[in-house]
């Protein structure tokens, strides 16, 4: 008898999961709780899946024998319950979708700077001609790439969400970016949890294994020392560096695993120091693959920088506009305003997650003329900066920010979008976000 695969959320992975499944000989059932959106729901008819929207029969689910979870459903819900109650294993879409392939796998986690990593790594294999997919968080679905196409190499961006739910995924490459608190509130408010689950990425390596890690982010680095790690380990620093791994002095990147290798931050056109540690990871990555110096430094001297990430979008009357709409969390925002060498008009704002804006007041301080706060609540922003700043204003669209922004901007001024906070109070998403900008400095001009 078939194996009964049910599939919960119908979204990228999901759906994925379903071709996947579907073609493995199980017998397929997708269920979502809301509607499914229709470019899914053709694949699924298409495919001859069954499914149901608007709903989650518990009958139909509960007689699984594997369930694939979409990452956005959070293990507290009743039914999650019910099927640990009954011993279902419960799976994330990655963790299935690696059962059936022979590739190499790279994955890549971090609070900040996947989806920047995981595309470098990318451009820098497909440069180097190696015949590789992009998955994860990022693209078309692991597992749809899996039914479908034959990949040597995959590298995948996993969220935290994406890793509690691995079983066996065994990564060839694992590198761990940066842990700084967010989305606590699916950890029970537990730091601790949150930094287990990022930890998931080296859950079942081995001595053939790669760990690649952050040397100077203290939670690593505390973690790292409590666990016997079998896999062979690199870090990378903004320090010299010292040994094997990655570390920078003078304005150079210094990379030595296998041959060693020398990029001049002039060349990269990824700027600022979280994205030195970006470069050093990916590079760390190729380096592991043998991949020869020449094309690694090629194809990071070619890798643009991507939208809504630090992305520089015009200069209007000698003021530089850069969107860094994906900027959520306060971590992500401090390391924009430092890399950022000239004054700042800021603008910040929108959903909250429990910030604490404490660590930004130095920089804010030193080099933030204004500030604009996008958002419907803003009392938190002025709370905190309030004091720091000669102007402080507020706007409930990107173009009433904009405009206000270039009034406070002189000559030489930045105006930087970098908000530290969510969007859905004022946009559908942070992609929205960053195109209302982006389209407010157009209006600019006319
Ligand atoms: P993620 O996919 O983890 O959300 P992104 O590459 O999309 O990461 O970048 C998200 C935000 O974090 C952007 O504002 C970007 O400028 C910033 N960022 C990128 N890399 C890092 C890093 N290594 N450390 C801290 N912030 C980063």
């Amino acid at each position: 008898m078939k194996r009964r695969l049910v599939i919960l959320g119908a979204g990228e992975s999901g759906v994925g999961a379903a071709v996947l499944g579907k073609q493995k000989q199980y017998d397929v059932f997708v269920s979502d709780k809301s509607v499914i959106d229709s470019k899914y729901k053709d694949v699924l008819v298409k495919e001859g899946v069954a499914f149901e929207e608007n709903k989650h029969t518990v009958e139909q689910i509960i007689s699984a024998d594997l369930v694939v979870k979409s990452p956005g459903i959070p293990n507290s819900t009743n039914l999650i319950e019910q099927l640990n109650e009954k011993g279902v294993l419960i799976v994330s879409e990655i963790e299935f979708a690696s059962w059936y392939t022979n590739a190499k796998l790279i994955g890549i986690t971090g609070s900040n700077g996947k989806t920047t990593t995981t595309s470098l790594v990318y451009h820098i294999l497909q440069h180097s001609g190696l015949n590789v997919g992009i998955g994860g968080n990022i693209g078309k679905s692991f597992a749809l790439q899996v039914a479908r196409s034959d990949y040597d190499f995959y590298v995948l961006e996993l969220s935290s969400f994406q890793l509690d739910g691995v079983d066996k995924l065994k990564l060839d490459v694992s590198v761990l970016l940066n842990i700084t608190p967010d989305h606590l509130d699916r950890y029970n408010n537990c730091f601790d949890e949150y930094v287990d689950s990022k930890f998931q990425i080296i859950k079942n390596s081995d001595e053939h294994s790669v760990f690649i890690y952050n040397n100077d982010d203290t939670t690593i680095v505390n973690k790292i020392q409590q666990l016997n790690l079998l896999s062979r380990s690199y870090g990378f620093t903004s320090e010299r560096l010292n040994g094997k791994g990655a570390g920078i002095e003078k304005g150079t990147l210094y990379i030595d695993i296998n041959n060693p290798l020398r990029i001049s931050e002039d060349v990269v056109s990824l700027k600022g120091k979280h994205n030195s540690y970006n470069i050093m990871a990916s590079a760390m990555v190729a380096s592991t693959l043998n991949i020869k110096e020449n094309n690694i430094i090629e194809a990071i001297g070619s890798f643009q920088p991507i939208a809504h990430r630090m992305e520089r979008v015009t200069n209007v009357n000698g003021v530089e506009y850069i969107n860094d709409s994906k900027a959520t969390n306060v971590d992500s925002t401090f390391y924009a305003l430092e890399s950022i060498s000239s004054n700042v008009i800021w603008i910040a704002g929108g959903v909250d997650k429990g910030n604490d804006y404490s660590q930004l007041i130095p920089l804010v301080k030193s080099k933030v003329q204004g500030m604009v706060c996008l958002g419907k609540d803003n009392k938190k922003l002025y709370e905190a900066f309030g004091n720091f700043v000669d102007q402080i204003d507020n706007a409930t669209s990107a173009d009433e920010a904009v405009q206000k922004a270039s009034c406070m901007a002189k000559k030489g001024y930045t105006v930087l979008l970098s908000p530290a906070c969510a969007s859905f109070d004022l946009f559908k998403n942070y992609e929205d976000r960053g195109e209302k900008f982006k389209q407010g400095i157009i209006k600019l001009n006319q």
